[in-house]
């Protein structure tokens, strides 16, 4: 049995040499430059698909989506039975190339972990950050990342409430970028790629009058206003300042740990402030949802406050999972990037949420909370699902070891088996509010005079 299957497969796929000649048997075959995933169980949560069925990948994007799709001679076939298919995971908030990154080492353990998109909240407070994003997605990512800004760092420019709103549109003069914003062309060019503005209840104390300014410019330029949700003193004065304008409490389920108060006290604070405002959101920490309760490096919830997050889950008030982490990162949030997908997983298995709205939690619903608050349907009609013409990010998981299988970021498999695949090192794009980025020109300008015209 061994012998017979194995020699035919072999001789047809392998190189060998025949007559003292490379035979090159898959170089020798045409390539239909299709990927096809066969017999998955696909859940994609936007168009309601929770069924057995084949996938087609072409040119980055999802091409077929459909059951019993005829494979073609030269095409990249992957076996998913077995295997769960969702949309790449979309981490709304996972601190990945910070200022204070010495390696990217932790990039590639998030894309391992079946992130395929990640926006990370400017802890480094500069504008530097967007730069030096760009330089690393040249140089090659195995994920897409976008950034917010530091909103410290975005208050202290000499720009007006008026300029930062045109410099974050894309319409501000460059004298007035370079004289007010920073002196730095690389940072002024690149600096308003960004999803929003981040403010940290605390490393930086800012004025009523300075968030209010950051509210005014986030909701005007259509750009993600994230707080930094811990103290619910804190977010209870970012409600009162947002005055009707959108606000996203980041990691939400962290008042629960008890540093304030009492954890269940304070997530009831937080959890009722989201269902009476219309305008402000929240995401939970996957860590923290999971019967572990979080991690000894980052912060453990409290059971009866875990309790409160499950049920404004059950009730859809809170629909958003981020990890907040990447665990090797020099910048640790509140959890790890590998608990994002155990914590979807058993999310369903508690019977919290359905198999498809906990799939939703890190797919279908950050995307269409991205799209409102950037005013940017390219969000959730290319990102966040497997419908034709998405962007091919798909993450394909073991339930049994709660471990992705694959990563498949823009049509590249990215990590196999929990593992980075260096091929897929430059699969990863830019993400800004406006789009996706395939090079920002950064990480090329040491390297190049510059582009041909
Ligand atoms: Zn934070
Ligand atoms: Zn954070």
């Amino acid at each position: 049995m061994y012998y017979s299957n194995n020699v035919h497969f072999m001789s047809e796929q392998l190189a060998t040499v025949r007559n003292s000649a490379i035979k090159d048997t898959i170089g020798d075959i045409p390539k239909s430059g299709r990927l096809v995933l066969k017999n998955g169980y696909v859940v994609d949560p936007k168009n309601r698909i929770q069924d057995i069925c084949d996938i087609v990948i072409e040119g980055g994007e999802v091409v077929n989506i459909n059951v019993d799709i005829p494979v073609e001679k030269g095409d990249m076939v992957l076996d998913c039975e077995g295997l769960l298919v969702v949309p790449g995971l979309i981490d709304m908030h996972v601190h990945l190339g910070d200022l204070f990154e010495v390696s990217t080492e932790p990039i590639f353990n998030a894309a391992c972990d079946g992130v395929a998109i990640g926006l990370s909240p400017g802890a480094g407070n500069t504008s530097m950050s967007p730069s030096l994003l760009g330089a690393e997605i040249d140089r090659g990512l195995p994920m897409n990342l976008g950034l917010y800004l530091g909103g410290a760092n975005v208050a202290g420019t000499m720009m007006s409430t008026e300029d930062l709103i045109r410099y974050f549109k894309g319409e501000c003069d460059e004298a007035t970028v370079y004289s007010k914003f920073t002196r730095n062309a690389v940072s002024g060019t690149t600096g308003n790629l960004v999803m929003g503005i981040k403010d940290h209840m605390g490393h930086f104390i800012m004025s009523d009058e300075n968030i209010d300014k950051l509210f005014e410019v986030t909701s005007q330029a259509h750009m993600i206003y994230m707080s930094h949700t811990q103290d619910p003193e804190h977010t209870l004065r970012m409600v009162k300042l947002s005055k009707g304008r959108p606000l996203h409490l980041g990691h939400a389920s962290a008042p629960g740990c008890g540093t304030h108060m009492d954890g269940k006290e304070a997530m009831d604070i937080i959890v009722d402030l989201i269902k009476e405002n219309e305008h402000v959101s929240g995401e939970f920490v996957t860590s923290m949802m999971r019967p572990s309760r979080g991690h000894r490096e980052g912060l453990l919830i409290q059971s009866q406050a875990q309790k409160v997050c499950y049920e404004a889950l059950e009730k859809g008030i809170v629909k958003i999972l981020i990890s907040d982490g990447q665990g090797d990162g020099s910048m640790k949030g509140f959890g790890d990037t590998r608990d994002d997908v155990p914590a979807i997983l058993e999310l369903a298995e508690m019977g919290v949420l359905s198999l498809m709205d906990s799939v939703a939690t890190m797919t279908a619903n950050p995307a269409d909370q991205i799209a409102k608050l950037t005013a940017n349907p390219w969000w959730n009609t290319k990102i966040g699902n497997l419908g034709v013409g998405a962007l091919a990010n798909v993450t394909i998981i073991s339930r049994e070891n709660k471990l992705p299988v694959y990563t498949i970021v823009n049509g590249t498999i990215t990590s196999f088996e929990h593992r980075i695949v260096r091929r897929g090192n430059g699969a990863g794009g830019w993400m800004t509010k406006f789009g996706m980025l395939r090079n920002t020109g950064v990480g090329d300008m040491c390297l190049l005079k510059g582009y041909g015209k």
